[in-house]
């Protein structure tokens, strides 16, 4: 990236935002593909000497706080605020600091959202229209968003009243859900008719489209959203008949959707910032139109809301608009979709905090495993493996060596010049962390440190102090000056990703200035002679095999006590959540290409070096084939010998583990057992039948 098309350092102000997390459950590791980045972005701009403001909060309106208080058998408000004090605690220890974090149901925000209503109505865009909402008679009350379920009008899948959770992903507009039943108690409802209020969307649809194509976005996200607008954006329903929430001006009867109210919060919230700091006007600078910058981090399951409502709502009601939206992908536990009820979760406080484990660890996790807008895949045997072969072997024994080394023969900063290459390499790391930071690419960030580190270890190795001390002290002062100087460099860049680590290294090499306030050229400013060392420690300690075998066996127990309820449970009350949806149709002739039929598995052996391969010779009655399948860690080659299946034969030949496979044995994964594969078995049937 060329220094003239960077974004940052800026003169301008900027605020970052995250999306609210919901005060209805606890932080889990999920959550934090958005805020420690979004906290690593923050504290690297700090680095750059940029006025920047980092502003969150809780959402505590929606039917998901309501559906949590009735099973808790609490009220909405006792519900949001255990919840959002959990949060308030939890993340600074994680070290995620907010400027300020209030919550959606603050006075603060109830006013905004009411002065943005009000702004709209003025202007022309909201109206009000009589509309068919599910009601379920036997709960007796009308059922918006998450307490209906039904049929997505535009994927078919099985879906929440606002939102297909389990399909296409689409925002849902309250009526449009086909076959609604009670999410409570699964009856059926009926539509009844009410006036709600309307905001026109649809006359927003070309300024959406530019603001779109301007704006930074994460491409995917940007492609989404543009796929909907081309698909014409509809007028959009902004209250809903409950009685939680901020209520709607003109009928107190209504309140306004969560998805309304929650991102003015990011407003209201830099309100109560400016109030706490002594100058309540100083939150306009940010969101009245100038030079102010916006950035939000976002997941990318939010992205209607963030790229589509609320842009309408800023610009309808003049305010200033967002400058850059960050979507980050989603996080899979153990290789497995994210999934509360399944236990594809991993808790913050009991399973990670509550076991000893450093923060930093963590947020360097987060922030280095994949490029941001990719889905991370947590496990903790990678965890373990980062954390050992990276933060310890390489960045923590660098630190730790020298400053040992040093504190040992010298006791303190030995006199030497610092290295051209050194310096050389010390100031290209800051270009690319720069750059890392203006792409919004933290693991370019957290990879161009690491390198440092590995250059660190070469020189150290190169030229061996520990016999040079022996020969000529002075000069051996020289390379150890240039180790700690790398060393001071390191911890400068480092802070941001691991500010505990960083400020531990900041002591130990004598200096007493905040390392979280000192700017990114410090890296390149040469230690004092002389200067007394503290005492070294090491700043990272490894993963060893007994705890990561305890973390995992949390993780795993977990997951098999949520199959055991699930199997527990009568069909009844099976949560049709589970299930995936049906894909979309494919008529009656595509079908018929596709050739089944009944194979017999006569021989089967494994693929040399490759655990999760079986090489299988299949008799399909018109001839005998070789396949190569999968499921080599699951079955021994004698337990599928034999076996009488259902093929795909006509599938593309093609090359795995070196063999060309012929075809594919059809096998289902067992619903109560994630991660099983069962092949489709037909008894009493000869080899070559057909299925249709
Ligand atoms: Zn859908
Ligand atoms: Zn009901």
């Amino acid at each position: 990236m060329s220094k003239k098309n960077r974004k940052y350092p800026t003169k301008d102000p900027v605020c970052v935002t995250c999306g609210l997390p919901s005060a209805s459950g606890k932080m889990h590791v999920g959550h934090l593909r958005t805020y420690v980045p979004a906290d690593v972005f923050v504290r690297f701009l700090r680095k750059m000497d940029v006025d920047v403001t980092f502003i969150c909060g809780s959402d505590t309106h929606g039917t998901p706080v309501l559906t949590v208080a009735e099973a808790e058998g609490l009220t909405p408000k006792q519900t949001y605020t255990k919840y959002h004090n959990h949060y308030l605690e939890t993340f600074p220890k994680l070290n995620i600091f907010f400027d300020n974090y209030g919550t959606t149901d603050d006075p603060e925000n109830h006013a905004r959202t009411i002065q943005i209503v009000k702004a709209l109505k003025e202007n022309g865009h909201i109206y009000p229209k009589d509309l068919e909402t599910p009601y379920c008679d036997h709960c007796g009350r009308s059922q918006p968003d998450r307490f209906v379920r039904g049929t997505c009008p535009y994927c078919g899948a099985d879906a929440r009243g606002d939102e297909c959770d389990q399909g296409c992903g689409r925002y849902i507009e309250p009526g449009l859900i086909l076959n609604p039943r009670c999410a409570v108690c699964g009856n059926p409802t009926r539509p009844v008719t009410r006036t709600h209020y309307f905001m026109r969307l649809s006359a927003f649809e070309s300024f959406v489209d530019k603001f779109l194509r301007e704006i930074d976005v994460t491409k995917s996200a940007r492609n989404y959203a543009l796929g909907w607008v081309k698909e014409g954006l509809k007028d959009w329903c902004i209250t809903r008949d409950l009685d939680w929430g901020v209520k709607y001006p003109d009928d107190e009867s209504l309140v306004l959707y969560v998805w309304f109210d929650a991102p003015i919060g990011y407003i209201s919230s830099t309100e109560q910032w400016a109030k706490k700091i002594g100058r309540p006007k100083e939150w306009e600078k940010y969101w009245k139109p100038g030079k102010g910058r916006l950035v939000h981090f976002i997941g990318l399951d939010i992205v209607h809301h963030h790229c589509i409502f609320w842009p309408s709502m800023l610009k309808g009601s003049g305010y200033n608009l967002p400058d850059a939206i960050a979507a980050s992908g989603m996080v899979k536990i153990e290789g497995h979709n994210f999934s509360r009820s399944r236990g594809y979760i991993v808790w913050i406080e009991e399973e990670y905090l509550e076991k000893g484990l450093d923060p930093d660890y963590l947020r360097y996790y987060m922030v280095s495993s994949t490029s941001q807008t990719k889905d991370l895949d947590f496990a903790w045997a990678s965890f373990a493996e980062k954390v050992n072969n990276e933060l310890v072997a390489t960045l923590g024994n660098f630190f730790y060596r020298g400053l040992h080394f040093t504190k040992k023969h010298y006791g303190e900063v030995p006199e030497g010049t610092l290295d051209r290459k050194l310096k050389k390499a010390i100031g290209d790391t800051i270009e690319t962390v720069i750059d890392g930071v203006n792409e919004n690419e933290l693991k370019k960030v957290s990879d161009a440190i690491l390198g440092l580190a590995t250059v660190g270890n070469e020189y150290f190795q190169a030229n061996q102090p520990w016999a040079l001390v022996k020969e000529d002290k002075k000069k051996c002062g020289e390379v150890l000056y240039n180790a700690l100087s790398l060393t001071k460099a390191l911890a400068v860049l480092i802070d941001p990703i691991l500010p505990s680590a960083a400020e531990t290294v900041w002591k130990q090499l004598g200096l007493e200035s905040d390392i979280h306030a000192v700017q990114l050229d410090e890296a390149l400013n040469p230690l004092d002679f002389g200067a007394k060392l503290g005492k070294p420690v090491p700043v990272i300690s490894k993963i060893d095999e007994e705890l990561l075998t305890e973390l995992q066996e949390t993780t795993y127990a977990r997951i098999k006590a949520a199959e055991a309820a699930q199997k527990g449970e009568t069909k009844e009350d099976e949560e049709v959540t589970e299930h995936d949806p049906v894909k979309e149709a494919i008529s009656f002739d595509e079908f018929q290409r596709v050739d089944l039929r009944i194979g017999k598995i006569v021989k089967c052996e494994r693929v040399p070096k490759k655990d999760r391969l079986l090489k299988i010779t299949v008799d399909i009655g018109v001839e005998t084939r070789t396949m190569v399948t999968g499921l080599g860690h699951l079955y021994k080659p004698e337990e599928l010998e034999g076996v009488t299946a259902l093929f795909l034969v006509n599938l593309e030949p093609k090359k795995i583990g070196g063999i060309e496979s012929h075809g594919m044995i059809l096998a289902v994964e067992k619903l109560d057992e994630p991660g099983k594969w069962v092949p489709v078995k037909v008894d009493g049937v000869p080899p070559g039948s057909k299925a249709a």
